[in-house]
């Protein structure tokens, strides 16, 4: 047997589609949505992240507000940025690419962020929100694996889950969103013991590590649906880097039911929710004030 492929790229593109739809019709209700991206220093992954990130939100519609600061700059400054942005009406979503310099503390300045317009999920008041069912913007990784699951199977009552990686924007979530949809849900990590037999007792297996094809063949449980949300860079026999998952792709395709490829996977779709939370963002916001 060999496993469908799940399409991230095509399915983003999807969603893409939808959520174009949904901003020409608040525009022309008179307000634009708008995504404001924050940048400090020039690391290269970073600089390729929000470049795509400004691009996609432009493409559906929307506005984007980029903010490239230089790497010196101090953290009042940047709190300075963010409370600007919290007060603009312009401005439905904020997002501060991490990692961050040395000199600002990531954690206060996610902290500052209005939960409202915390489009990325990762204030203590939208990961309570989504950790007690009471609603809440979900992480963009995590959503994005979810609506991928969803496009295999829609019930996941009762189906065994197991989630490599338990950090907070990508493990820790993931548990939550699969925990909600009624899966029995185990979260592994770099302490578990007998992480293999683990995995194949698992209906679903989220690898969200960072360890270049870790999870191997005879890992997975036949029929199962593997999601990778893991981005390595490798350098090949030939010389040549190529990105890989944590998965070990071929062999586990050859065993699972489904399963996501890297790249065109869970990466697509990350982007793709952080525009969808941007829209919700709006849409709540717009509720609460009057026109
Ligand atoms: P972190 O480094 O924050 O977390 C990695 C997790 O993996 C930790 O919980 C760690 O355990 C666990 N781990 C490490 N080694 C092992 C091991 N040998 N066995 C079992 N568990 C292990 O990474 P992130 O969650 O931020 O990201 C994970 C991967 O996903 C990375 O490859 C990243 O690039 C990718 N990613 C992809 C995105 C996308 O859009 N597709 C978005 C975000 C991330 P412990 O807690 O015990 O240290």
């Amino acid at each position: 047997m060999v496993a469908q492929l799940i399409d991230g790229k095509a399915i983003a593109a999807r969603l893409r589609q939808d959520l174009a739809v949904e901003v020409a019709a608040m525009t022309a209700q008179g307000h634009r949505p708008g995504l404001a991206v924050v940048l400090v220093g020039e690391d290269p992954a970073s600089q390729v992240y929000v470049r795509n990130k400004a691009r996609q939100t432009v493409e559906v519609g929307m506005e984007s507000f980029e903010y490239r600061l230089p790497a010196s700059t101090g953290q009042d400054e940047l709190l300075a940025l963010v409370d600007r942005l919290n007060a603009d009406p312009a401005v439905d979503g904020i997002l501060v690419q991490l990692p961050l310099p040395p000199q600002i503390d990531a954690t206060t300045v996610l902290r500052a962020i209005l939960p409202e317009k915390d489009v990325d999920g990762f204030h203590p008041t939208n990961v309570g929100l989504v950790a007690t069912g009471a609603g809440g913007i979900v992480p963009c990784t995590p959503l994005g694996s979810m609506m991928l699951i969803e496009t295999v199977r829609r019930d996941l009552a009762g189906l065994n889950a197991v989630v490599i990686g338990r950090s907070n924007i990508v493990g820790k979530p993931m548990v939550q969103l699969l925990l909600a949809a009624g899966c029995t849900v185990t979260v592994a990590h770099s302490k578990t013991v007998d992480l293999p037999g683990l995995c194949r007792r698992a209906d679903i297996l989220v690898a969200a590590v960072g360890r270049p094809e870790m999870v191997r063949g005879d890992w997975v449980k036949p029929g199962a649906i593997v999601i990778d949300v893991g981005i390595n860079r490798v350098t090949g026999a030939d010389g040549k880097s190529r990105l890989v998952g944590d998965v070990a792709f071929a062999e586990a395709q050859a065993v699972a039911g489904a399963i996501t490829p890297v790249p065109g996977g869970v990466g697509p779709m990350t982007i793709a929710c952080l525009l969808h939370n941007t829209v919700k963002a709006a849409a709540v916001r717009r509720s609460l004030v009057p026109a």
